[in-house]
């Protein structure tokens, strides 16, 4: 009886020790990080490398925060808010100062790059399924060398926060939408849904 107590003891002694070591000495793998400038690439094992700028806060539904260093809980919920004639906001507008990195929320194709009375500096970004459409306005300027058909990585600066179009001077920001979007649709069309729950990871507010 007390042989097979001890043999139980010693295995479970094994046994842990075994774990100890095993955690303390052998190394899992790591993702491999590389740094070009303000932009980190991380290249995870197994999985594609993924391209993030610092102070960049990639959510739960893989969408980065398109603003360097505006983090959730800074985001305010104005899809519903009224705009002039009717209109409804449709987006969400992401205070932060003039010049602030604008990046890619997720991968994609610059797919156009407008100039409107109301955007002002806009870029259209596709997903690479066509399904999506990322619209970023009131841009003071995009990034150098940007054009149409540009493959760009999530968390790659395309542009600049600022206020062209019909932003306040005094209160630059990014407006930022998502689109859906059907097998014929141009960068024009689409349906926006709320960017909001996506970027805050909660639900809509009200
Ligand atoms: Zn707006």
């Amino acid at each position: 009886m007390l042989k097979v107590i001890g043999t139980a003891l010693l295995s479970i002694f094994v046994t842990s020790m075994f774990w100890i070591w095993y955690f303390n000495f052998v190394p899992t793998p790591q993702p491999t990080v590389a740094r070009s400038g303000p932009v980190v690439t991380v290249q995870a094992q197994n999985a594609p490398p993924v391209a993030v700028a610092q102070q960049v806060q990639v959510m739960p539904s893989g969408l980065a925060i398109p603003v360097v260093g505006i983090k959730a809980d800074q985001l305010t919920d104005t899809f519903d808010a009224a705009r002039s004639q009717g209109r409804r906001h449709d987006a969400i507008d992401i205070m932060s100062p003039e010049g602030t990195p604008v990046i890619a929320t997720a991968d994609g194709t610059i797919e156009k790059l407008f100039t409107s009375v109301r955007g002002g500096l806009t870029i259209y970004e596709r997903s690479p399924d066509t399904k999506w459409e990322y619209y970023y306005a009131h841009l003071s300027a995009y990034a150098p060398g940007l054009h149409e058909g540009q493959q760009v990585k999530r968390g790659e600066v395309i542009g600049r926060v600022g206020h062209t179009g019909d932003a306040s001077p005094d209160g630059p920001h990014l407006h930022f939408a998502i689109n859906t979007m059907g097998p014929t649709d141009r960068w024009w069309n689409g349906t926006a849904i709320n960017p909001y729950p996506l970027l805050a990871g909660k639900k809509v507010s009200g």
